[in-house]
């Protein structure tokens, strides 16, 4: 058995539904398809987790009704009809939430709203494949993906998770051999929605995986397979045929955004091996993530924008050791921000994270007292794994380099 991970690029619209459909047909035997929210419609959803004004809520909800019903509207009959019905049901669901669940809980709020966006957007594939001849069951991943409370980062009861995947997905999976289900969201414990970090559907594929002893994963992409830097900032990419697990946990740990980083693991755990293929062209080899370990012949560069660099020294002069250690990672751990390259010295410790949450000011309140404190903002993470001195000297050109860390294989610049 397989599991296949659509993203929101590859379901976007009609065409899209019409790549997935096709796509199945050619495959053989049983798969598991995962799927996450359609296109940009987890952005759209997390507008609405914070207190709108009604008429401005229900303006932004209707759009992303029309949105939908536009694409289920690619459905022929009579699952349409069936399809809308369900779809009503789930868009009455999201006003409820929107207008009544406390805003006090905003992580637990966030979650409620934003995992709408893949029930929805699998309700309107598992009806398009059915009209199309696609026998499948639409599964919910909340009854399966078994979480700790940890809103918007929920953690992973694996044995549970097991268990639940044997009731739900393989009893059904032998009765109609493709089952449909949402990435990205679980289901907490003490019964509250949760997910799984952003761009959490490639995990959740894995976790399926993994709980399953599924064959392999193939993840569809918009691109044609993992490339050695990112096409819209670099030109000249290479794809890459092969990638260790290893070299792909570092890749996507550092930043390449063509898989979630906490895809690997599982994966790795258990030996399935990873694809990563066009969608365009599900005949194209793509690349292939497994065991074998040997080494790239390019290397790969990843730039990470909008990070923040944090130096901190103790002003009692006392060392960056065990004590100062534990309080800044307390501290970031607290705030929920993740760190993305640090280095310390006797009495400095300097920190490069991500900013996108503008989470600087609550660390700048959490540190001023007992630290000096600088900091650099909006400043760019590099990192260039199998680096060679000309690929450096190209994207440090002309810039100031503020910390730099090399490894055997790697090397991390934070660049103003
Ligand atoms: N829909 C979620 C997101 O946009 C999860 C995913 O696409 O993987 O982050």
């Amino acid at each position: 058995m397989k599991v296949f991970k659509f993203g929101g690029a590859s379901v976007k619209d009609a065409e899209g539904l019409k790549r997935v459909s096709a796509i199945l047909k050619a495959t053989q035997g049983e798969v598991i398809v995962v799927v996450s929210a359609m296109g940009k419609i987890t952005n759209a959803l997390e507008k609405l987790v914070p207190k709108l004004d009604a008429t401005e809520a229900e303006k932004q909800i209707r759009a992303i009704e029309e949105y939908h019903l536009a694409i289920a509207n690619e459905i022929k009959e009579p699952y349409r009809n069936a399809a809308y019905e369900t779809l009503q049901k789930d868009f009455t669901n999201l006003r409820g939430l929107v207008k009544d669940h406390p805003i006090n809980n905003q992580d637990e709020r966030y979650d409620s709203i934003v995992s709408i966006g893949e029930i929805i957007s699998t309700r309107i594939v598992s009806g398009y494949l059915s009209a199309e001849g696609i026998i499948n069951e639409w599964i919910d991943a909340r009854n399966v993906i078994t979480t700790d409370d940890c809103h918007r980062d929920a953690k992973v009861d694996f044995d549970k998770t097991t268990d639940k995947v044997n009731t739900y997905i393989l009893k059904t999976l032998k009765e109609k051999r493709i089952v449909v289900t949402q990435g990205f969201i679980g289901f907490s414990d003490k019964g509250h929605v949760t997910t799984l970090g952003r761009e959490g559907s490639d995990y959740t594929a894995a976790i399926i995986a993994y709980c399953s002893n599924a064959e392999s994963v193939t993840i569809w992409k918009d691109v044609p397979g993992v490339l050695n830097a990112d096409p819209k900032k670099f030109k000249d990419t290479v794809k890459l045929d092969h990638l260790s697990y290893q070299d792909a946990i570092e890749l996507a740990y550092y930043g390449a955004s063509v898989i979630h980083p906490k895809t690997i693991k599982p994966l790795q755990n258990k030996n399935i091996p990873l694809f990563v293929k066009p969608f365009s062209d599900p005949s194209a080899p793509g690349t292939c993530i497994d065991a074998d370990n040997n080494h790239l012949l390019v290397p790969c560069f990843i730039s990470r924008p909008n990070q923040a660099l944090l130096s901190l020294s103790p002003k009692d002069f006392s060392f960056i050791a065990e004590e100062n250690l534990s309080y800044i990672f307390d501290s970031f751990a607290q705030l929920r921000v993740k760190v993305s390259m640090m280095q310390h010295s006797a009495i400095n410790f300097s920190v490069c994270f991500d900013n996108g949450l503008s989470k600087l000011p609550h660390l700048l309140d959490a540190f001023q007292d007992n630290y000096r404190v600088l900091y650099n903002d909006n400043v760019e993470l590099f990192t260039i794994r199998y680096y060679d001195q000309a690929t450096i000297d190209k994207i440090t050109a002309g810039r100031n380099i503020l910390l730099e860390q090399r490894s055997r294989y790697t090397i991390q610049l934070v660049l103003k």
